[in-house]
């Protein structure tokens, strides 16, 4: 019913939820706990298709590790969540051809947010205990987690196996899970992270207990609050949701001082999106009518072929991204791009690192705006798309954990998130600021 009004799923997977829960473990942590993935994320025997018409009919023959460990923890998949295809938005506007655009829960002319839209939404509007599990590149779980008012964690980039996720691109993407409370997003972490030996970008350090660090308190927590993210552009309602966050922190005994990331805000969204495009570029290429997903009759040359059917299933913004990257890979536009931009993400990551000797974690608003309405993002261009994500770039650029936790409202009760990040590995800071929140 839910699904019918605001289009969250792209797939509901009744038959295989039942056979689930029937041979449920009910010794699992999560036993008979309703999940619902991000279409990017392989389920088995469910047709998974990263939002793309071009991964149509494509029914993995196996489980991602995520889902794999979730299963084990008797959890039940219930379907796959709509997003931008592949990843490649922040308003889940950029549906695969022929695919709905998920409407927000709390009103349905604005977005959810993306590229995790489904997930955001879903996490909110249904009432029943459930989680979501999301993907990140860019910004894509704590936007959606802002705008539909729940909390969206990002964890250090190769804490969470990726095995089993269809790319956007590979040295960005990271797994990550939306609740509706920490403690939540704190025990299903506990499943999901950990060494994946399927997955040569995962990290090999054992996990910790993230439960224990919910409801911790923050005294003496040292916290820096990044002035570049409440200048100009940003709505005056976000501005008052962070201040007002930030006074409750002083009261509660948190020292916070204004810090600054100038390169992060000056180069951040240039740098993610030439390294993003690229390799996104390279990892569509597969998709070509052969072996996954769409084909067509089979006629002409491979080159007509192929053509054909990407022209034909791939989205307007798929294309753009497929264009700029393989432009930005050209020779002789390597080292004016690619190799440019690799060398601002390292500057970015040491400008995070100089801070985090200081201060334990870092704040900011997560986007400069609550949901726009629908109507208004049809208006902007693909620079102004891109703009939105200035806030979120800069820790995935990082690869740092972060989260998007609930923190007030406007006017009109859209809600506002603000934005809690972390050193590499340090997920339990996190989830320690993110929970006094949630108390407040
Ligand atoms: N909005 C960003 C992009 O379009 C991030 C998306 C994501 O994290 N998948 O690339």
């Amino acid at each position: 019913k839910i699904n019918e009004e605001h289009h969250f799923f792209n797939v509901i997977s009744e038959e295989e939820a039942l056979e689930q829960a029937k041979n449920v473990n009910k010794k699992g942590k999560l036993a008979g706990l309703p999940v619902s993935v991000k279409d990017c994320v392989c389920v088995k025997g469910v047709e998974s298709r990263a939002g793309s018409k071009i991964l149509s009919g494509y029914k993995p023959v196996f489980d991602a590790t995520v889902i794999d460990k979730l299963k084990k923890e008797g959890a039940i998949v219930i379907g796959k969540t709509a997003q931008d295809a592949f990843g490649f938005g922040s308003f889940s506007l950029n549906v695969g051809k022929g695919m709905e655009v998920p409407l927000n829960p709390l009103d349905k002319k604005r977005s959810c947010g993306g590229s995790s839209g489904g997930s955001g939404g879903i996490t909110k509007k249904l009432e029943l205990p459930n989680i979501s599990i999301a993907e990140s590149t860019g910004g894509s779980i704590e936007a959606p987690a802002s705008f539909c008012g729940v909390i969206g964690f990002c964890p250090t980039y190769g804490r969470v196996s990726r095995y089993g996720l269809i790319d956007y691109a590979n040295s960005f993407d990271k797994i990550g899970p939306m609740a509706k409370s920490m403690h939540d997003i704190a025990l299903i972490l506990e499943v999901i992270s950990g060494y994946d030996e399927k997955d040569s970008t995962s990290i090999n350090k054992p996990v910790e207990k993230y439960t224990k660090y919910v409801g911790k308190g923050i005294k003496g927590m040292k916290i820096g609050l990044i002035k570049e993210y409440l200048g100009k552009g940003v709505d005056e309602a976000v501005k008052k949701a962070v201040s007002l966050a930030v006074e409750r922190l002083k009261e509660k005994g948190a020292l916070v001082d204004e810090v600054s990331l100038p390169i992060t805000f000056k180069y951040g969204v240039s740098a993610y999106y030439l390294l993003a495009m690229c390799e996104a570029s390279t990892n569509l290429a597969k998709l070509c009518g052969m072996r996954y997903g769409a084909y067509d009759k089979l006629e002409g040359g491979f080159n007509d072929y192929f053509s054909k059917v990407r022209s034909n299933n791939f989205n307007a913004e798929s294309k753009r991204r497929i264009i700029i990257g393989t432009f930005a890979r050209m020779a002789g536009y390597r080292d004016a791009y690619y190799i440019k931009s690799a060398k601002v993400r390292t500057k970015i990551i040491q400008e995070y690192k100089k801070l985090f000797k200081k201060y334990d974690c870092l704040i900011s608003p997560v986007l400069p705006t609550v949901a726009p309405k629908i109507e208004e993002i049809k208006k902007m261009t693909p620079l102004q798309n891109y703009l939105a994500d200035i806030m979120t770039v800069g820790p995935n650029l990082a690869g740092i954990p972060h989260a998007s936790v609930p923190v007030g409202e406007d006017n009109d009760k859209m809600p506002i998130g603000l934005q809690i990040m972390a050193d590499h590995l340090q997920e339990g800071k996190v989830i320690q600021l993110g929970s006094f929140f949630e108390k407040e």
